[in-house]
């Protein structure tokens, strides 16, 4: 077992602190009628286009700065398809898309330093979900 190296990723989600949705100008409200804030973007229908949050964005480029990371200027989103029961339009728009033509997202090859128990500092890699982690 000595010839291996145990690599563990987290997957980290966040909600920021926007006054509407990632992909739409839908109000966010905590706490409220289920579907009370929808439009053809959040659900999907055909020729809707989804444009970005810039404020979601902006939040994304100050943490990606606090974690060191490169901010990837052409970053870029894509539609992962897939059934799931609580996703009717079928998709959703991810970073992430596990080939790396789809790999660019806001952030990336940045790192956290931690202090270990020791006293010992130690870098731990933030790197995007699809990327393989040294
Ligand atoms: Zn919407």
């Amino acid at each position: 077992m000595s010839n291996y190296c145990p690599v563990i990723g987290l997957e980290i989600h966040c909600q920021l602190a926007t006054k509407t949705k990632m992909f739409c100008g839908c109000e966010i409200e905590v706490n409220t009628t289920p579907n009370k804030h929808v439009c053809p973007v959040c659900l999907g229908m055909p020729g809707a286009m989804p444009v970005p949050n810039k404020k979601a964005v902006e939040y994304a480029i100050r943490l990606g700065l606090a974690l060191n990371c490169e901010i990837d200027l052409n970053a870029m989103w894509t539609r992962k398809n897939y059934f799931y029961p609580d996703l009717p339009k079928g998709y959703q728009i991810t970073q992430t898309g596990g080939l790396p033509v789809y790999d660019h997202p806001i952030c990336k090859n940045g790192w956290l330093e931690i202090v270990k128990e020791d006293g010992t500092k130690k870098r731990v890699g933030i790197t995007p979900a699809s990327s393989s982690t040294t």
